[in-house]
């Protein structure tokens, strides 16, 4: 009997080969998502989160001119002394978008103000706490540097460079760097279309009294959440009964209107029926039983052109299989280039209790102890419809599928919530 087997006899990891391990499904998901081919023109504050579709090249340089660091005196490299001191005339002044029409002459020097002109014949500038000055002179001691205090023309940013590739994301950063370039519209990428509905006939809305049996819906919420986190259009669809006839509708409406669908719960084995017999009926979709904790489950395919997610009902299962599976797709989809995610190696201060089998994304919270090191804690209980547990984490804690748990002080892998959470 090989370990795998026997470590599986007794738990509900019976069938612990059988499971897809979440690398494999990860690959599978990627091979089915491409990015999406609509693009459109925006002016440079409407694109803020879209993704550039196009190479921006920059027209200009950036600085376009050499100028001043500082407010000071802009001078001749050679009139500075090597020794002792030196006196020089002030000949003229300039200031940002104001600059001085006089040439420097040996001798002289020119009032400068931050983000002036350097003035013909100056290549360096003298912060003004560094000279002695009365109105018509200053006086300059040694230990200056040729050049000091002189942004050159082009330093930030080249004529015809590239400055951001097709596939960038345009946050806060990028569109002041658009701005610096004189570029006000940029070709983007249409938006992601995402519709997403919950399945369940327990499920009741947040305005409404829970009867025997039922809960409130927290699932759309939650993907409401981590969509608009993604700047996605979304289509919240409500809550469709357990019924075949309005999966199928649902399905149908939801598929012709989005790039892609994402449902949740009915996907268990048992009450998976009506959403895996109609998926099949509508579409191509695999159903996966996955080597993973929380969310086993896990339907993934097309209908038609549209991309389907069919998540697991626990809410937990819900947003691990987002975070680790959906968000890689739907990035993929927006153009984004593909980024691994940071990962950390950092020693848990709990235990950490785990079966061997199937890859854990428990929920940590990643803080510096007293000496300032980085560590990780469990949020305590694990089971997937424990919601508070990703409230309280601000990390997943990755245990691979062999682990047995990990004891206090061990090192153990920690993904940081990105943003998204
Ligand atoms: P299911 O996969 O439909 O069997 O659901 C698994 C568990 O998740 C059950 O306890 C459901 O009641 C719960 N669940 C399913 N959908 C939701 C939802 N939208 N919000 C909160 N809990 C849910
Ligand atoms: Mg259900």
């Amino acid at each position: 009997m090989t370990a795998e087997r026997r470590q599986g006899a007794g738990g509900c990891d019976a069938q612990a080969h059988e499971l897809l391990s979440v690398a494999e499904a990860k690959q599978r998901i990627m091979d089915l998502a491409s990015p999406l081919s609509g693009r459109e023109r925006l002016g440079i504050r409407a694109a803020l989160g879209r993704v550039l579709a196009e190479d921006i090249v920059s027209p200009i340089n950036v600085p376009p001119h050499d100028n001043s660091a500082m407010d000071g005196y802009a001078v001749m490299a050679s009139d500075l002394p090597d020794d002792g001191e030196r006196t020089l005339q002030i000949v003229g002044s300039a200031f940002a978008g104001r600059p001085s029409t006089t040439i420097l002459q040996s001798g002289q020097c020119i009032r400068i103000m931050t983000g002036a002109v350097l003035p013909l014949n100056a290549d360096t500038v003298i912060a003004q706490e560094l000279v002695r000055a009365n109105g018509t002179q200053i006086v300059v001691t040694a230990g200056h540097r040729c050049g000091q205090d002189v942004r050159r023309a082009g330093e930030d940013v080249r004529a015809d460079d590239v400055v951001l590739g097709a596939g960038t994301q345009i946050a806060p950063a990028e569109l002041g760097l658009l701005a610096s370039l004189g570029v006000a519209e940029v070709t983007v990428l249409r938006r992601l279309r995402v519709a997403f509905f919950s399945t369940g006939d327990e499920l009741r809305g947040t305005a409404e009294t829970l009867g025997p049996g039922e809960i409130h819906d927290s699932n759309r919420y939650s993907i409401h959440g981590m969509l608009a986190r993604l700047d996605i259009e979304s289509l919240d669809m409500g809550v469709i009964r357990d019924r075949r006839d309005d999966v199928r509708k649902a399905i149908r409406e939801a598929s012709a209107l989005a790039d892609v669908v994402i449902s949740s719960g009915g996907v268990s084995v048992g009450e998976a029926d009506y959403i895996k017999e109609t998926l099949e009926e509508l579409g191509e979709i695999q159903f996966w039983r996955m080597a993973m904790k929380p969310g086993k489950p896990l339907a993934v395919g097309r209908i038609a052109r549209t991309l389907f997610f069919g998540l697991p009902g626990n809410p937990v299962s819900v947003m691990a299989t987002f975070y680790q599976f959906v968000q890689p797709a739907l990035r993929h989809m927006q153009g984004h280039r593909h980024e691994t995610g940071l990962l950390l190696r950092v020693p848990t201060i709990t235990a950490l209790h785990k079966e061997p089998g199937r890859l854990e994304y428990q929920r940590g919270i990643l803080e510096r102890d007293s000496d300032g090191r980085l560590v990780v804690r469990t949020t305590g209980l694990q089971d997937s419809h424990v919601l508070t547990s990703m409230s309280r984490a601000n990390c997943f804690i990755i245990l691979p599928a062999e682990s047995s748990g990990a004891s206090a002080g061990e090192a153990v892998e920690v993904q940081p919530f990105h943003g998204l959470i």
